[in-house]
C-alpha cells in the first residue's frame, strides 16, 4: 500500500519509454486495444477543456460561430481538390459496410473537413453580405497514421477544433490566419508554458490544397525533434474554385471567396508533457492544473491529529474561496510520502504539508513541483503567497523551457555544420535557397530510425541575411533563414 509511485524510465536516457510511462502513470492516457487510439482520462480532458474555454471565448470575440458537420465524407468530395486529397490519401480511414452489406458509396472518416463543409459554403454564400462566414467546430478527426503513433502527439483519432473562414478579400484571409496563429502562440506560451516559434511552412510541408501554412513550432530538447504545434492555412481560392464558393460583390460582379482553415489538437497536451515532465512524472503549469494545490496532513505520533486535519480542511476552504484550485488528500491509509509521490506524478504545482510543528508556529510548509523548493509560509499570508507562487511557477516553467530551447538553436552555414548540428540534436537555423529539391535531398541524406530531417518553419522574425549569403546545401543565393530538424 505504501510503496511510492516511481517511473522506471529516465527522461534523459530513454525518452520514448519515459514519455509513454508518464502519460500512463499520471493517468492522462489509458491504452486502448486498437493501436494508435487512446482513452483520454479525466485529467487529460480537464487540460483540454481549459484550453478550449480560452480559445472558444477568444474566437467568439472575432465573431467565429460554432457549428457541427457530419464526420463522414464521400470519396467524390474528398477527391475534388487534388493536392488536398493526395496530402491525406495514405491516412484516410473508410467505412465500407453496414452490417453485412457493402455500402454503395464508401465513406471516409473526416481527416479534416474542408471537403465536407465547403459544398454548404457554396450553398449559403450568395452575396457580399453573407461574408465573412466564420465557422468552427470542436470535434474529432481520424488520420490512420502509418508510422509509429505517439499518444497525443500523433494518434489515429484526436480531438481538435477546426476553423473555416470565407472572406470577400485576400487581405481579410491573411489577417485572420495571423490573428488565429497568435491565439495558438498564447495557448502554448501563456497556458502550457511551452515556447514556440511562429513561421511559415516550406512548400513541401504546406497543408494539401493551401497556398501557405503558418505554424507555431515547439521543440523537444531531449530528442532534438520539432513539433508542429498548430497551424493556420490560407487556402486562397483553390477550394472556392472546386466547390464553387462564389458571391456577388458590391459592384454586382461574381467573385470567388478567399478561404482559411486552422486547427490545434490534443497534441498540445503531449508537447506540454514532453517539455516539462521529469523523472518524478508530470509537471503541470498552474494555469492548466485542475488541482493547483494539494494539501497533505502529516500527523506525528498522535500529536493533535484532529487539529492537523481541521487545519488542512480550513486551509483548503480558504484557498478555494480565493478561487485557488485546492484539494485535501485525507486518505488515512496512505503514508504522507506515498501521497507526495502520487501528486508529484500527477504534476500538481504546489503541495502544502501541515505538521504538529506548523500548527504551533501558525504556518504551513509549501513544496514546489517545478523546482522542489520548500518554503514555510505564515498562515496570515497564505492566500497572497500561494497566488504569488502559482504566478511565479507559471513564469518560471516558461523561462526554463525557453532557455533550454534557445540553447538548442544553432546557426549553421554549411552542409558539414548541418550534419554535425543534427547529430547533436539541435534546432538548426540555416540560410536556404527555398527550393523543394534541396529539402528533398536533405531528407534523403538524413533518413534514420528517427525519421529524416526537414524544414520546421521559416520564422516570421527573420535574422538579417547579408547580401551574398549562400544556401547551406545548394550554394545558391539564400532567400531566407529557415529552421530545420527532425520532427514528430
Ligand atoms: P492540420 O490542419 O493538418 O495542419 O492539423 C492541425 C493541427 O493538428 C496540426 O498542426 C497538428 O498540431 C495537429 N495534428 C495533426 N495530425 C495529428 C495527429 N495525427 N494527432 C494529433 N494531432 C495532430
Amino acid at each position: 500500500m505504501n510503496t511510492f509511485l516511481k517511473l522506471i524510465n529516465r527522461k534523459d536516457q530513454n525518452f520514448q519509454h519515459w514519455y509513454s510511462e508518464v502519460v500512463f502513470s499520471a493517468k492522462l492516457i489509458e491504452h486502448y486495444d486498437i493501436s494508435g487510439l487512446y482513452i483520454l482520462r479525466p485529467s487529460a480532458v480537464e487540460i483540454w477543456e481549459t484550453l478550449q474555454a480560452f480559445f472558444d471565448s477568444e474566437i467568439k470575440k472575432m465573431n467565429v460561430e460554432n457549428c457541427y458537420f457530419p464526420m463522414f465524407v464521400l470519396d467524390s468530395h474528398l477527391k475534388k481538390e487534388e493536392a488536398h486529397n493526395s496530402g491525406f490519401k495514405q491516412e484516410v480511414a473508410w467505412v465500407t459496410k453496414s452490417g453485412q452489406s457493402d455500402l454503395e458509396a464508401h465513406l471516409a472518416l473526416r481527416p479534416s473537413s474542408e471537403t465536407i463543409m465547403y459544398p454548404y459554403y457554396s450553398k449559403w454564400i450568395r452575396g457580399h453580405r453573407d461574408l465573412p462566414l466564420k465557422l468552427n467546430q470542436w470535434c474529432n478527426a481520424v488520420r490512420w497514421v502509418v508510422g509509429d503513433p505517439t499518444p497525443f502527439i500523433r494518434s489515429r483519432e484526436f480531438l481538435w477544433q477546426e476553423g473555416h473562414g470565407a472572406f470577400a478579400t485576400e487581405d481579410e484571409a491573411h489577417a485572420e490566419a495571423l490573428e488565429i496563429l497568435e491565439l495558438y502562440r498564447r495557448i502554448y506560451e501563456e497556458y502550457l508554458a511551452v515556447p514556440v516559434i511562429k513561421g511559415t511552412k516550406s512548400e513541401m510541408e504546406t497543408f494539401g490544397g493551401a497556398i501557405y501554412t503558418n505554424t507555431v513550432e515547439a521543440f523537444i530538447p531531449n530528442t532534438g525533434c520539432g513539433i508542429q504545434g498548430a497551424t493556420t492555412h490560407c487556402l486562397g481560392q483553390k477550394f472556392a474554385e472546386k466547390f464553387e464558393v462564389k458571391f456577388e460583390d458590391k459592384k454586382g460582379e461574381k467573385a470567388m471567396v478567399w478561404q482559411n482553415s486552422w486547427g490545434y489538437s490534443t497534441r498540445t497536451i503531449g508537447a506540454m508533457v514532453m517539455v516539462h515532465g521529469d523523472d518524478k512524472g508530470l509537471v503541470l503549469p498552474p494555469k492548466v492544473a485542475s488541482t493547483q494545490v494539494i494539501v497533505i496532513p502529516v500527523p506525528y505520533k498522535d500529536v493533535d491529529t484532529q487539529g492537523i486535519y481541521d487545519t488542512c480542511k480550513a486551509t483548503v476552504n480558504m484557498l478555494c474561496e480565493a478561487k485557488i484550485r485546492a484539494e485535501l488528500d485525507s486518505r488515512d491509509s496512505y503514508s504522507p510520502e506515498k501521497k507526495y509521490s502520487e501528486w508529484e506524478m500527477k504534476g500538481v504545482p504546489l503541495r502544502i504539508e501541515i505538521r504538529p510543528m506548523d500548527l504551533e508556529n501558525k504556518q504551513v510548509c509549501v513544496v514546489r513541483r517545478d523546482n522542489g523548493a520548500k518554503i514555510h509560509i505564515a498562515n496570515a499570508d497564505l492566500v497572497e503567497e500561494i497566488r504569488k507562487f502559482l504566478n511565479n511557477i507559471q513564469q518560471n516553467m516558461f523561462d526554463v523551457a525557453k532557455q533550454k530551447r534557445d540553447e538548442c538553436i544553432q546557426v549553421i552555414h554549411t552542409w558539414e555544420e548541418f550534419k554535425e548540428a543534427l547529430n547533436q540534436r539541435k534546432m538548426i537555423l540555416a540560410p536556404w535557397c527555398d527550393e523543394k529539391d534541396v529539402e528533398l535531398d536533405v531528407k534523403r541524406k538524413t533518413e534514420n530510425e528517427m525519421g529524416p530531417a526537414k524544414t520546421l518553419c521559416s520564422p516570421f522574425d527573420q535574422p538579417e541575411l547579408p547580401e551574398g549569403t549562400k544556401c547551406f546545401k545548394s550554394g545558391k543565393p539564400a532567400k531566407k533563414w529557415t529552421y530545420w530538424g527532425r520532427s514528430y
